[in-house]
């Protein structure tokens, strides 16, 4: 059956697949389509602009066809969203290779892709879309949160009590900025383009408010500042008009970024384009829309400039806006840093990154026995003992229940043993699954985002993703994923994941202690090659053989 249906991953202990590792890859696959959790089920889209957990809705029944019936000395291949072959292999071996979005150099461009997509033979993956580890928005709170607990503690004492940031975008990741921002103690005022968007991240418990206009937003976002009050609101409008107009009038903004779907210029709203119009312009001609977006780009990035220019603290926030304002026009756009060389990279030394995993249950139980676990291992970790807290009592879960929390190298292997044993023991109704992010630190090359400004120059090198992909698959994952463009946009990235399922066997135990040791590994080893002194410490200390 084709067309679009309402999709939701089943729940419990019971299994229709053959096995928990094809079980997990089902649920999980669906979960990236809960109406709860994907953006735009209907079309296949998770987030992040277009990105999609399978191709069409042929190629997703086909998957679910093939994942119920797989055995577990086989592996399945996903080519951009479709399933297009079943192998022999081992127990070992991971059940599903993904490779999303791949394109030869030279063609790794946006009007090659969408030329190859439009004829059905590509789809773009972005990260945790076609990866199928997707959570929600929770999955990039917590990197978002420590983001800005980062530009508090270098900025403002460790607080962002009595400031005020200025940002835009409410999707899938950007609609984290609100309950991130007030998470540290800060006010925040967010333009959103789409009040579907907007609304719906008050309905989910991310965003204080909608305010009526402009006057009433900078009122209320003003205020709250002034009273040290943590506080978002939301303002309806384009960001390439409304962040002028705020510099223009005075507004005070401490904090300026940004989360539009800028990586992608059809997914970023121009000016003089009413949001009804949006779909229908882009797809009848995307050469003049993409000059248009990449224009209006240039005029947010000069008012980004100009609170540069004023003091504020401006950050990049990964999404390519800067590359995109330059090709539009914007000489300055490359002034201010992005957020990964500017507060994330020491973490990523640490083989730190957004470990996150979700209850195949569907019993949110089963999440708080797994903070209560988190909170025995790691409790005397301050920041890291705080965000499992908040993220108790302020995250709804979308869909599955699932929870992130930033690990590095040595944690996430004990984190893995502890959760197959809580598995194995009954403390949790069904298997978990253990994941993360692209966005990690050993996973990905991206020059505009998680490898800019790396110390050796060694920026747009990739064989470090390639690398990453291959030692999951070779450690014992259940499905691995190799993409390109996620993020940041076409030619801009490649990028691996890996999810394991913690089923409570012997056997699981020995896959989750190789890949959650030796995917982290990767990180440190990067950092450590391009001449990080912290990342060369922890591979000491960490017992990591570093031949050079
Ligand atoms: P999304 O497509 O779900 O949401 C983008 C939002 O921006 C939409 O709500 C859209 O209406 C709004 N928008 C577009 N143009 C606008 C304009 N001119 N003015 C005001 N609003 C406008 O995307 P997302 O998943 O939220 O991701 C946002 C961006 O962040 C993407 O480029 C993504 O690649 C990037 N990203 C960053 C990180 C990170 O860690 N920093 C992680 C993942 C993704």
């Amino acid at each position: 059956m084709t067309g679009a249906r309402t999709v939701r991953a089943p729940r419990g202990p019971t299994r229709t697949a053959r096995s928990w590792s094809t079980e997990a890859a089902l649920r999980m696959l669906r979960n990236n389509l809960d109406p709860e959790v994907a953006e735009r089920p209907e079309d296949l889209v998770v987030y992040g602009g277009s990105g999609r957990a399978a191709r069409d809705w042929a190629s997703f029944d086909a998957l679910v066809a093939e994942l119920t019936g797989l055995a577990e000395d086989e592996t399945l291949l996903v080519q951009s969203g479709k399933p297009v072959g079943v192998l022999r292999t081992h127990e070992w071996a991971p059940r599903v290779l993904i490779a999303n979005s791949n394109l030869v150099g030279d063609w790794a461009n946006w009007p090659e892709f969408r030329r190859l997509d439009a004829l059905g033979l590509m789809m773009y993956g972005q990260m945790t879309a076609g990866s199928w580890i997707y959570i929600g928005t929770q999955g990039i709170l917590q990197g978002t949160y420590e983001t800005f607990a980062a530009v508090a503690e270098q900025r403002f004492g460790g607080s962002l009590a009595g400031t005020l940031t200025a940002t835009a975008g409410l999707g899938g990741m950007g609609g984290a900025q609100p309950l991130a921002i007030t998470m540290n103690g800060g006010a925040a005022l967010v333009v959103e383009c789409d009040p579907e968007r907007a609304h719906r991240r008050v309905r989910h418990g991310y965003l204080d408010e909608v305010a009526d206009d402009l006057d009433d937003a900078v009122r209320r976002a003003v205020a709250a500042k002034d009273a040290r009050r943590a506080r978002s609101v939301a303002v309806l409008g384009n960001a390439a008009e409304v962040l002028p107009e705020l510099l223009r009038r005075g507004v005070p903004a401490d904090v300026v970024t940004d989360q539009t779907s800028a990586h992608d210029p059809l997914a970023y709203l121009p000016r003089g384009i009413a949001l009804a119009d949006w779909a229908d312009r882009a797809r009848r001609d995307p050469e003049d829309f993409t000059a248009r977006a990449r224009e209006s780009m240039a005029e947010h990035v000069e008012a980004m400039v100009g609170y540069l220019d004023a003091g504020a603290e401006v950050f990049d926030y990964g999404n390519a806006l800067r590359g995109e304002a330059l090709t539009g026009g914007c000489a300055r756009a490359f002034d201010y840093p992005g957020f990964v060389p500017a507060y994330i990279r020491p973490l990523f030394c640490a083989g730190k990154g957004p470990f996150r995993w979700a209850a195949l249950s569907g019993d949110p139980a089963d999440i708080a026995a797994t903070d209560r676990a988190v909170l025995e291992m790691f409790g005397d970790d301050d920041h890291l003992a705080r965000w499992i807290r908040l993220a108790g009592e302020k995250v709804s879960f979308q869909g599955l229940p699932a929870r992130i929390c930033w690990l590095g190298y040595g944690e996430r292997a004990r984190a893995g043993q502890r959760f197959n044993e809580m598995v194995a023991a009954g403390e949790v109704a069904a298997p978990l699954v253990l994941g993360r992010d692209h966005l990690d630190c050993g996973s990905v090359a991206s020059p505009y985002r998680e490898t800019e400004a790396m110390a050796d120059g060694s920026d747009a090198v990739a064989d470090w993703p390639m690398l990453n992909a291959l030692v999951n698959t070779a450690s014992g994952a259940t499905w691995v994923s190799l993409h390109h463009g996620g993020g940041v946009g076409m030619g801009r990235s490649l990028h691996a994941g890996q999810v394991t399922v913690a089923d409570g066997t012997d056997l699981a135990a020995r896959k989750l202690d190789r890949v959650l040791t030796n995917d982290p590994a990767t990180g440190v080893l990067r950092h450590a090659d391009a001449g990080y002194q912290r990342a060369r410490q922890v591979a000491r200390d960490g017992g990591l053989r570093v031949p050079l």
